[in-house]
């Protein structure tokens, strides 16, 4: 690229990074994603690296992005902020860290803290003598807009801190993933502007004239700086992480302090992936050094400080073409369309299909096989459609009125979105799919037994339900061409050593309509072995905390159904037998707590949940509000990650053991 070609590409540049700057900024609706915006970013910070004298101060990479609006009284920052420098790869990390090293060179690796990038709206609160008086966006890092009264309306924002000190509080206000969906279905339905993430939906919400309507959306906040004149209330960054928190105010639970760059990217490819677990979004990872007297000397730019870089995930959005809708029919003959793909490569992974839940979610996004979606990774494995290119117009797909598998005309059941196909005893997918769920990790666990050998045994004419498993010989296994002798004796082997599965995993494989691996433990709790379930009323069962009319009536109507009683027969009379708790009480000890296990703990999970249920508690496999403890052992997974945003509280096996003779923790 030549001089001037590279004076054209700037201009244009500049004036598309302003354009999306104001959307984003000022009016909370974004017209690109963040990935496309940064590659715009990272093309005009390179052309002025090459070509310097392009290089003038009214360059965005030489400003905060965000300005304050009219409507809002202006507020001029006493201390002023900034943005952060990025990067999407590692190398770029470890370059940032040798520029700072360079200035230690005397020192061995310098402490680091590495934190989540919260994707939400910077904030700056005032507190003097520990009240709080002023909050302000961040606008161009000079001059914010005044939002104190919508301030006041966040619950998690102290209007008071635990000391009469006078500081300056940083963070960012964020809005839940799940509440900024509930924001956009309701309207949707009052046919009001959708928010295009987490993060504007915050901004809008947050940048209201009317406080009243603050109120009303679900806010929260994550502290992340603390400034004060007193200098002897920190030295560090890690240091005023734990005063934020002793003032009053969330902190993040996942940031780390370490040494040197290693431990800083194996933190940021573990939440590359990890970012999905939870309840909030992230786009990155900043990373900051922990001395504060380092800090000072290391300074700013004009843009950014140089003491802290941002590392920026791969886009959790894409843009792709829809290919061709499949239909697939479930367990419970469900029929849902799956979006087939061009793939892509969507946060780290290759991506070919996603989720488009059902046709009423088709209509709504009016698609049709041939058009460009933007497609977006969410807390499930597969990833959801988000919407269609504006200016493409190929038509709605229609929805089925026939069951793809059987023929059987479809219907769709009062108050439900989803179109069933109602031949449930017959439907060659409906069939297949309990068979294959039957067998699965989360129902029986039986290795080797998945979608092709299921489909093979059936094509064959061996099985015609997953109670037909337990019959097969290890020479009906060698008749498929895909089985070798040895494989033929695994999957034999790992059937019949099936037989025995606890209560709850039995009623979870059976594939009743709403019942789930959570329900089923809740019903086992209570009726422990496959007599009781049986004999159990409507009455008893809706008894059970969190079992609702509908779930209670599905089980009625499946112990009723002739067909199902055939197949239970059948398990009976090949020896599969649901051992039910043998757990006898002891004690009242736990009476009323549920408590959820995760992490590698230093005896088996069944020793635990045994000894939890001898003691009158309950386990349960997911934490939500009504989780009492949460027992975490080594490595604990994303129920750690939720039990902390929920405030449930954490065990340790110390503690449980403390809890389990009655002595009390320090919670
Ligand atoms: P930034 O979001 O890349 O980084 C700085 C911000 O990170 C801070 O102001 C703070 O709000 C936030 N942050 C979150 N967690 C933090 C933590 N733990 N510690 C410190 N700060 C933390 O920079 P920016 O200037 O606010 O915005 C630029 C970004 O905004 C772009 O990279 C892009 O992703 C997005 N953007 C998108 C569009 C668009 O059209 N899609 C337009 C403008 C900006």
């Amino acid at each position: 690229m030549d001089f001037t070609q590279a004076q054209i590409r700037t201009e244009e540049l500049k004036k598309l990074i302003k354009e999306n700057n104001e959307a984003y900024y000022v009016y909370d609706n974004p017209k690109i994603t963040d990935y496309e915006y940064d590659e715009l970013f990272r093309e005009l910070k390179q052309i002025e690296e090459e070509f310097p004298l392009l290089r003038t101060s009214d360059s965005p990479t030489q400003n905060v992005g965000g300005k304050a609006v009219k409507e809002f009284k202006e507020i001029k920052h006493k201390y002023r902020l900034y943005s952060l420098d990025n990067s999407n790869n590692y190398e770029d990390l470890r370059k940032w860290y040798e520029r700072v090293k360079k200035e230690y060179p005397s020192e061995n690796d310098l402490g680091l803290v590495v934190e989540l990038k919260i994707d939400g709206l910077s904030c700056a609160l005032s507190y003097e003598k520990g009240e709080l008086k002023l909050g302000a966006t961040r606008g161009n890092g000079i001059i914010g807009e005044n939002i104190t009264e919508n301030i006041k309306e966040i619950k998690t924002i102290p209007q008071k801190l635990t000391k009469p000190i006078t500081v300056e509080v940083r963070g960012e206000v964020y809005m839940s993933v799940s509440s900024f969906e509930k924001l956009n279905e309701e309207n949707r339905e009052n046919g009001l502007r959708e928010f295009a993430n987490p993060r504007n939906a915050a901004a809008g919400s947050l940048r209201q004239l009317d406080s009243k309507i603050t109120a009303k959306r679900d806010l929260n906040f994550f502290a992340y700086t603390l400034i004060s004149e007193d200098k002897t209330l920190f030295r560090t960054h890690d240091e005023a992480m734990k005063q934020l928190k002793e003032l009053g105010f969330d902190v993040n639970p996942n940031y780390r302090l370490v040494e040197g760059i290693n431990p800083v990217i194996e933190l940021c490819s573990k939440w590359e992936t990890e970012r999905f677990n939870l309840d909030y979004a992230t786009d990155g990872m900043v990373i900051k050094i922990n001395e504060i007297a380092k800090q000072n000397e290391l300074g700013f730019t004009s843009r950014a400080p140089k003491w802290a870089t941002a590392f920026k995930f791969p886009p959790e959005e894409v843009w792709t073409k829809l290919e061709n809708i499949e239909l697939s029919v479930g367990k419970t003959g469900a029929v849902t369309p799956v979006a087939i793909l061009t793939p892509v490569q969507l946060a780290g992974t290759t991506v070919k299909r996603a989720s488009l839940h059902n046709f009423d979610e088709i209509e709504r996004l009016q698609i049709n096989i041939g058009n460009d979606v933007l497609i977006k990774k969410a807390a499930e494995i597969i990833p959801k459609v988000i919407k269609k290119r504006d200016y493409e117009d190929f038509g709605i797909y229609k929805a089925p009125d026939k069951c793809p598998s059987c023929e059987t005309p479809l219907i769709r059941p009062e108050g439900e979105v989803a179109l069933y196909c109602p031949n449930n005893m017959h439907c060659p997918a409906q069939i297949k799919g309990r068979i294959e769920y039957w067998a699965s990790k989360e129902a029986m666990d039986i290795d080797g037994v998945g979608s092709s050998v299921v489909e093979k045994l059936y094509e064959k004419g061996l099985i015609n339900d997953f109670a037909d498993l337990y019959k097969l010989t290890a020479e009906d296994f060698m008749q498929l061409d895909l089985v070798k002798e040895k494989s033929a004796d695994n999957l034999y082997n790992s059937i019949q050593a099936s037989k025995t599965p606890s209560m709850t995993k039995f009623l979870t494989a059976l594939s009743i309509k709403l019942i789930g691996k959570e329900t089923a433990d809740l019903i086992s709790n209570e009726f422990p072995t496959l007599e009781a379930i049986k004999n159990a009323s409507f009455e008893d069962l809706i008894k059970i905390d969190g079992i609702g009319d509908k779930a209670a009536q599905s089980i009625l109507d499946y112990f009723n159904n002739e067909n199902n009683k055939k197949i239970l027969s059948k398990l009976e009379e090949y020896g599969v037998n649901p051992k039910g708790s043998t757990v006898e009480k002891v004690s009242d000890i736990f009476n009323g707590k549920t408590f959820v296990i995760t992490g590698t703990l230093s005896q088996p999970r069944s020793f635990f949940e045994e000894k939890i249920k001898s003691l009158g508690g309950k386990t349960s496999s997911s934490v939500s509000k009504k989780t009492s403890y949460v027992l975490a052992g080594e490595n604990p997974g994303s129920k750690f990650d939720k039990a902390s945003s929920l405030g449930v509280i954490i065990l340790n096996e110390r503690d449980f053991s403390l809890l389990s003779e009655g002595q009390s923790i320090n919670e």
